[in-house]
């Protein structure tokens, strides 16, 4: 099965027809006659596309987008309006109101399949996207401000097969929209293949350039760079099979009866109003899995990233034959910090201090929060010499100059006391072990070095403190 789609539609011979055509093409239909309690029916068969027709018996299309505006989870359902005939005016009030597309009787089999399986495709992007947030049914509101402040920012290219299309139809749509404009040639079109690439990139599909512009459409939705780009093509003469062709190459969108500056001025804010939608799903997906792996205070990783990084590294050297060096560091007397200063004071030191440690290592290095006041520092690739010379800076980056914060008249002296070992050596009996470490292996050797690192940080306080301890390797 390859979706639901609900039809809605007030005559009952539109709707058999609809739906032994939607029946063929394998997906499971869903019927309605009227606006009234489309919601509930909407929200009984979750479809994941509507296609209704332009009048019904107690409204119209935009009554039935306004209808499910109102529930965020219902709100991004695309939809396709028919239209009894082929009437501008109609098509432009429907646009306007966030209707995905309108097509009109006779209905052309070919265009409505396409049609469906371009809106489903990008409808499933988002489904993704909301799954790997955590689960589906989060949607942006249309009117939150990211999205209003990222279409007025939007860059807009304009490729045709004269430059006087192009300078036509920028002077035609300059008025009518606020996005950055640019106009380009079929044979100049590589800028458009740099970052930054544009958000949309509208294409003619005219009889002269109908080979090339198909090939830049496939060519634009396969490069990564702007596969994330809204893509509208403009067909002329009007021809079905072309624009069945451009949505199935990936065309977000088509004009099909060549260019109207109205209708793609509107095209183009529903578009890119979408990509604003999928741009932050994507972000906010990205920041997420950053999260679960930050320190929020100090923007440090956190421990669950420390030890399957540690891991890495032991299984990389492990490979090479390269020493690495672990270490656990902990801020000296910090409890008295705190109690001298307060609780944000000690804050605002540790947040420096972690600022302090990362200025001393390398970015392949790791430094994580793995505690209060206590730090791991992972150094690939380094012998104890190295690691012993890099641990001696850790301990002077913050004991050489006084802390300074910010309503704090005094200067705070900090110290840092550091553990550390080194690994990926094998013990001289092991000399003859040349098969791969399981994992268990793995697992205890990772546990017992972050073990030894904590024994010589102990050792390094108990001797005193604001110095290195490094562990004796074990025999
Ligand atoms: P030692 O030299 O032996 O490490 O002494 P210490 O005082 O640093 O160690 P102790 O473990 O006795 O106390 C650690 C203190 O760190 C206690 C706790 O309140 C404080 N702490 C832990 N996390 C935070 C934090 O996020 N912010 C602040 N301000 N203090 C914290
Ligand atoms: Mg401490
Ligand atoms: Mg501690």
């Amino acid at each position: 099965m390859q979706g639901t789609i609900l039809i809605i539609d007030g005559v009952a011979t539109n709707r058999i027809m609809l739906k032994v055509q939607l029946s063929a093409a394998y997906y499971r239909v869903v019927q309605a006659e009227t606006v009234a309690d489309i919601a509930k029916t909407a929200q009984r068969c979750r479809p994941d596309l509507i296609v209704t027709a332009m009048s019904l018996p107690d409204g119209d299309a935009v009554d039935v987008k306004h209808a499910l505006a109102a529930d965020e989870q219902l709100a991004g359902i695309p939809m396709i309006a028919i239209d009894r005939d082929n009437d501008p005016e109609h098509r432009l009030a429907a646009l306007a109101a966030g209707v995905d597309d309108v097509l009109h009787r006779p209905l052309d089999d070919t265009i409505l399949q396409a049609r469906i399986r371009s809106l489903l495709r990008a409808s499933s992007t988002q489904e993704e996207l909301d799954l790997q947030r955590g689960g589906p049914g989060y949607v942006l509101p249309l009117s939150s401000p990211h999205i209003s402040a990222g279409l007025s920012g939007a860059h807009v290219a304009l490729v045709t097969d004269q430059p006087a299309t192009g300078v036509y139809w920028q002077a035609q749509l300059a008025p009518r929209v606020p996005y950055q404009l640019c106009h380009h040639q079929f044979n100049a079109v590589h800028p458009l293949m740099r970052e930054p690439v544009p958000d949309a990139i509208v294409i003619e599909l005219g009889r002269n350039t109908l080979a090339q512009g198909l090939r830049l459409l496939a060519d634009l939705r396969a490069r990564a760079s702007t596969r994330k780009s809204v893509v509208i093509a403009i067909v002329h003469p009007t021809d079905p099979a072309i624009t069945a062709e451009a949505l199935d190459r990936g065309a977000h969108d088509v004009l099909q009866a060549g260019f109207d500056v109205a209708e793609l001025a509107l095209r183009l804010n529903t578009q890119l109003r979408n990509k604003a939608r999928i741009d932050q799903l994507r972000d906010n997906v990205r920041n997420g899995l950053r999260a679960a792996v930050e320190d929020p205070m100090t923007g440090l990783f956190n421990r669950r990233y420390a030890k399957p990084f540690l891991e890495r590294v032991a299984r990389s050297a492990a490979k090479t034959g390269e020493t690495f060096a672990v270490m656990l560091a902990d801020l000296d007397h910090f409890k008295k910090i705190n109690d001298r200063y307060g609780h944000p004071v000690g804050d605002a030191v540790l947040v420096e201090a972690a600022k302090r440690l990362q200025s001393a290592l390398r970015p392949v290095d790791l430094l994580a929060r793995v505690g209060g006041e206590e730090f791991m520092v992972v150094i690939p690739s380094v012998g104890e010499a190295m690691a012993e010379s890099a641990a001696s800076d850790l301990c002077n980056r913050i004991n050489s100059q006084p802390f300074h914060i910010p309503g704090v008249d005094t200067p705070i002296y900090v110290t840092i006391s550091i553990g550390a070992v080194i690994g990926g050596r094998r013990p001289a009996s092991d000399n003859d072990a040349k098969g791969e470490l399981t994992q268990q292996d793995q697992d205890s050797a990772v546990s017992a070095l972050i073990a030894n690192a904590d024994r010589a940080l102990y050792a390094a306080k108990h001797a005193g403190r604001n110095q290195v301890s490094v562990a004796e390797l074990a025999a």
